[in-house]
């Protein structure tokens, strides 16, 4: 192939898209950061007295409460990093962080 035919394959300058700017307000929603989740945290319903302070100190607004009660995780958005466990009251503890192969149903071999 010659480099005249070579070069018209490449995009020039021209056509690559600018870099620095956000193109598309709002994409921040496509991006399941809980894709590269390490640890998962499990959450104990019956410890749970709904003090809210997971909720309150999760950095990806993934703890999810409805009415003042937590209901659960936003696993799609959980980065795992156990702010809500260490938040959790000592007493309660009703946050464990477990590893994500661990939560699995078919661990993912070594
Ligand atoms: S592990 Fe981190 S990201 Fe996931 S729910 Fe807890 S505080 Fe939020
Ligand atoms: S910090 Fe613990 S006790 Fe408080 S709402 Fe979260 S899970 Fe429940």
């Amino acid at each position: 192939m010659t480099s005249k035919a070579k070069s018209k394959e490449r995009p020039g300058w021209k056509d690559l898209p600018s870099g620095g700017f956000i193109l598309e307000p709002g994409n921040a929603t496509k991006y399941l950061t809980g894709d590269w989740r390490l640890m998962r945290p499990v959450w104990d319903a019956e410890r749970c007295i709904d003090c809210l302070l997971c909720w309150l100190f999760c950095p990806d607004g993934a703890v999810l409460a409805e009415g003042g009660k937590i209901i659960g995780f936003d696993y799609d958005y959980c980065k795992g990093c156990g702010i809500c466990a260490k938040e959790c009251p000592p007493k309660v503890d009703a946050i464990k962080m477990i590893r994500e192969d661990e939560a699995l149903e078919e661990p993912l071999s070594a």
